[in-house]
């Protein structure tokens, strides 16, 4: 009889299985979504350890996370049921840092080199620039970082960068820069976060012996998410597994060209052409049968991915014998408010019926989108948490903003105004501060108060004090503003005189632009607010909310950071023009940057087993005013046989109503009008509607402040017991009856 097959090969098909027994020579998975690639590749981990090829140490796998590293270990840990130590398993950069300490030297550098964070780059840049004479506000450094990173995306050196290479920035004195910039990194024993992999192939590249260790060492190389490598990760993969007996080149990639999505932080495609070249008799392997989603939600993404063109060409068909299940629906929404009702409320219909909250995802296509969604997980009480990055309140920016904010609403905020005096810098020192903060206490008096003092008494050198003069005189009249302008026309104002804004606008790094849009967002919710001290109040609230409970949580992310992921049920909302399609990858990247977003939004939908809802809102509040949205294009281009459509004729609907002048100016929440979607597993009805007049006595629910009882009413505004937030003034379209 046959030998039995270990369990974890028996799990496989027999496609997979082969990918995983093909243990030698070069390998390429190349498949869609959802067909066990990274099972694949887990189990093919597992298994060359379980067949005794190799040792756990001389097997380098690198994955695009370090939360998809753990998941890794964990998964070969528990097919060889016991801990997997001492792997070289991990992301890029990690990978790299930790051999770069053993070879530090071959760099200049000694093996406890620092890792430095954007801060002190940008910082250290500067400080090169100004040496050499370089005019900053003509040439700004943050131009010059993003040079330097693309070129180390490229794996050049400054020795490396070639005159074709070059570029005219600063009268073509770049690369002079880059080769300055590289030196006082050395000098520091520092290294940035590009320099790991740069430094790494370098030696490998150019020190022999050291290559030839490695080479006996790694006998296997496995890669996840090949699609999205750059090309000096490649040459670092290809250096690697360039051992000298071609037929011991034990490389296996896997990956799937149509979610290549980070192509803005250089990754290239071009990579997976590069294998078949570099690694000629290499093994192809195709995975078609999907074994994540439904046939219907595989269907619309495998639909939506084929307007690309220039794809590799892969088959997809559902690997699931459950696969029927139900279509992808489409919900077209009034606004972004009724959207995160609508994700809301269909979370707590789930919940109520018993769902696994951590098998439900809302994905995103930009940052800011999230604010919406986790106000209405607080308020509904449902825990969430938010991957890949920061809740929209604890980003960098929003605390800075806010800080901002707190100040001109208290000026005795000192803990605020400390945040801000010198953000952007505004060349105080840490004597300017320490002398202010002295002041302060000797006299008893706010920081703003011994800001002024300090002015007066001189002790400042001139371009700091004329800063400061100018933040506090600003603080002066943006407050004699409110009256007159209101609190968001000032709050935007106050974010550009002081020189916030433009801060994030001469930041050349991808996260900038995201970073704006964040403030945008916070102005928008400070727009849901009657004043400033009640909004402020508001995100204290929100803040405090916030416990580390463990348990079951709703996952809140950008669909960047969703790559690799799956849950259940995914919310895709936002699907508008402009903001799915981006605007920016649009301009930025013509034909190029939709098929990149288009890809973006196939691994959104691939993300779900059961359950996609994608939906879409009519109108966007920009600052106090309402624009109209047009859908996203790529919701006509779901296959319609793939889709259902709710909320009355759905996308066209919108359309329709997305016509400006359907819209008075302050339309939205007043007039909308009730819907009740069909009742199902999955559907819920909306809140009954809000009756005209809200009478005295009654218990209401507000959006914000959770349930309370009317204690008096006039034309428009709600006086409102709330029985966590005390009394408040409202609007009565803010509330509904409880
Ligand atoms: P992505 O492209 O999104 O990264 P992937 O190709 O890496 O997807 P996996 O995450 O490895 O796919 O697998 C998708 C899902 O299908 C997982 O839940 C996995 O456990 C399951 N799966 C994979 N292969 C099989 C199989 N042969 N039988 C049953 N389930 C499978
Ligand atoms: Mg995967």
């Amino acid at each position: 009889t046959a030998p039995r097959q270990p369990d974890y090969l028996s799990r496989l098909n027999p496609e997979q299985r082969a990918a995983v027994e093909t243990v030698d020579g070069p390998l390429l998975v190349l498949a869609g979504a959802g067909t066990g690639k990274t099972r694949v590749l887990t189990t093919r981990f597992a298994h060359i350890l379980m067949t005794r090829r190799a040792y756990p140490n001389q097997v380098l796998a690198v994955t695009f996370t370090n939360k998809a590293a753990r998941e890794m270990r964990e998964r070969v840990a528990g097919i060889l049921g016991q801990p997997a130590e001492g792997l070289w398993l991990g992301t890029f950069h990690a990978l790299c840092a930790r051999m770069l300490r053993r070879h530090a030297e071959y760099v200049g550098l000694s093996s406890n080199f620092s890792i430095l964070d954007t801060d002190d780059q940008m910082r250290l840049l500067k400080q090169v620039m100004e040496a050499a004479g370089i005019d900053m506000k003509r040439w700004p450094p943050q131009g010059m970082m993003a040079l330097i990173q693309r070129w180390k995306d490229r794996g050049l050196t400054p020795a490396r960068v070639t005159p074709a290479e070059d570029s005219d920035y600063a009268n073509n004195r770049a690369r002079a820069i880059y080769a300055a910039y590289q030196e006082r990194l050395k000098a520091l024993n520092a290294c940035d976060f590009g320099d790991l992999l740069l430094h790494m192939t370098e030696i490998l590249r150019t020190q022999e012996a050291v290559l030839a260790q490695y080479h006996r060492m790694f006998r296997y190389i496995l890669v996840d998410e090949y699609q999205d490598t750059n090309l000096v990760q490649y040459l670092w993969l290809r250096l690697l597994a360039q051992r000298p007996d071609p037929a011991e080149r034990n490389i296996c990639c896997v990956g799937d060209d149509d979610q290549s999505i980070y192509s803005w932080r250089g990754a290239e495609i071009e990579n997976i052409l590069r294998f078949e070249k570099d690694f000629p008799g290499a093994t192809i392997v195709r995975l078609e049968a999907n074994y994540r989603s439904t046939a219907p939600i595989l269907a619309a993404a495998s639909g939506l991915i084929a307007k690309n063109s220039g794809r590799l060409g892969k088959t997809l068909r559902p690997g699931r014998n459950d696969a029927k299940g139900e279509k992808v629906r489409v919900v077209s929404l009034w606004d972004s408010e009724e959207e995160a009702r609508m994700v809301g409320s269909r979370i707590e219909a789930a919940r109520r019926g018993g769902h696994n909250l951590s098998e439900v995802a809302i994905l995103v296509r930009a940052g800011f989108q999230t604010r919406a969604f986790e106000e209405r997980m607080i308020t509904l009480g449902v825990p969430y948490r938010v991957i890949g990055g920061l809740k929209f309140y604890e980003r960098a920016e929003i605390r800075d903003a806010m800080a901002y904010l707190r100040v001109l609403n208290q000026p005795a905020d000192d803990l605020a105004f400390e945040r801000i005096v010198n953000t952007p810098k505004r060349g105080l020192g840490d004597t300017s501060l320490r002398a202010m903060h002295e002041l302060a206490r000797s006299e008893g008096k706010p920081l703003i108060v011994a800001a002024w003092r300090l002015i007066e008494t001189g002790a400042l050198r001139p371009k700091p004090r004329q800063a400061l003069r100018e933040l506090l005189e600003g603080f002066a009249r943006w407050r004699e503003m409110l009256p007159r302008e209101g609190h968001v026309v000032v709050a935007g104002t106050l974010l550009d005189e002081s020189g916030y804004t433009d801060m994030w606008k001469q930041d050349k790094s991808p996260e900038a632009p995201g970073r704006l849009e964040n403030l945008k967002e916070l102005l928008r919710a400070l727009g849901e607010f009657e004043s400033l001290a009640g909004f402020l109040e508001h995100v204290a609230l929100v803040m405090e909310n916030d416990e580390n409970a463990e348990g079951e949580r709703v996952s809140l992310m950008t669909l960047h950071a969703a790559k690799g992921l799956e849950f259940d049920t995914v919310f895709l909302p936002g699907w508008e023009e402009g903001l799915f399609p981006h605007q920016r990858a649009l301009d930025e990247g013509g034909e190029k940057g939709l098929e990149e977003e288009r890809r973006l939004a196939y691994v959104g939908i691939t993300r779900a087993r059961r359950h996609c809802i994608i939906s879409h809102a009519a109108n966007r509040r920009i600052y106090a005013n309402w624009t109209s949205a047009i859908p996203s294009r790529f919701l006509d281009e779901l296959p319609p046989d793939q889709v259902e459509v709710e909320g009355g004729a759905g996308a066209a609907r919108a359309r329709m109503m997305s016509q400006p002048s359907a819209f008075p100016d302050q339309f939205p929440l007043v007039a909308r009008k009730p819907r009740v979607i069909e009742a199902g597993a999955w559907e819920v009805a909306e809140r009954p509607a809000r009756a005209a007049a809200i009478p005295v006595g009654t218990r209401v629910f507000h959006n914000k402040f959770g349930y309370g009882r009317v204690v008096a009413a006039d034309e428009n505004k709600l006086d409102v017991e709330f029985e966590k937030a005390g009394r408040k003034r409202v609007l009565d379209t803010f509330v509904e009856k409880a």
